[in-house]
């Protein structure tokens, strides 16, 4: 049986989706991007400690939806605002495999160049024909992390990064 809480809850996250539909596609595509509905069911995340969810390591708060077991980690400020949008278990692996492929072209100028990670994501934005805002691996979706593992994994990706690089000194 639900608390009251639950039910509260429950009520608020349907009138959120009600609100959210009536707001038209492009609104609810900048809710779901920064982390502030749920993508799987319209949901309203709420913030919560992580170890529950990491079986007991502590990796700082997170926004999640329990119904669907979606979540996004959060910035550590008074904030902590979500820092994307909320990934399920099929999307967190996507993600993770995607970081796998796309850390080493930029990880060897890390050191080297002080914005390689933005150069990167820049890069990696010109390849998937995106604007570099919305080219961040925390906002992307299941087909989005398999392209850019495709994009990373081509042959020549670390020889056209360090190209890239170079022309924009
Ligand atoms: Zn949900």
């Amino acid at each position: 049986m639900e608390t009251a809480t639950e039910y509260l809850d429950q009520k608020a996250q349907f009138q959120a989706w009600d609100e959210t539909q009536a707001l038209g596609e492009a609104s609810m595509r900048s809710l779901i991007l920064h982390g502030k509905i749920c993508p799987y069911c319209g949901g309203t995340p709420v913030l919560a400690e992580s170890y529950g969810i990491y079986h007991g390591v502590d990796h700082g708060l997170v926004w999640i939806c329990r119904p669907c077991q979606a979540w996004v980690g959060c910035h550590r400020d008074e904030n902590h605002a979500p820092l994307g949008r909320l990934a399920d278990a099929r999307l967190r692996s996507a993600k993770t495999e995607a970081v796998q492929a796309f850390a080493p072209i930029w990880g060897k100028w890390s050191g080297v160049r002080k914005n390689a990670r933005h150069l990167a994501y820049k890069w990696l934005a010109g390849h998937m024909g995106i604007s570099v805002s919305r080219s961040y691996i925390a906002k992307f979706d299941v087909d989005q992390c398999r392209e850019v593992v495709d994009i990373c994994r081509t042959r020549n990706a670390q020889f056209d990064f360090d190209q890239f690089l170079e022309r924009n000194t």
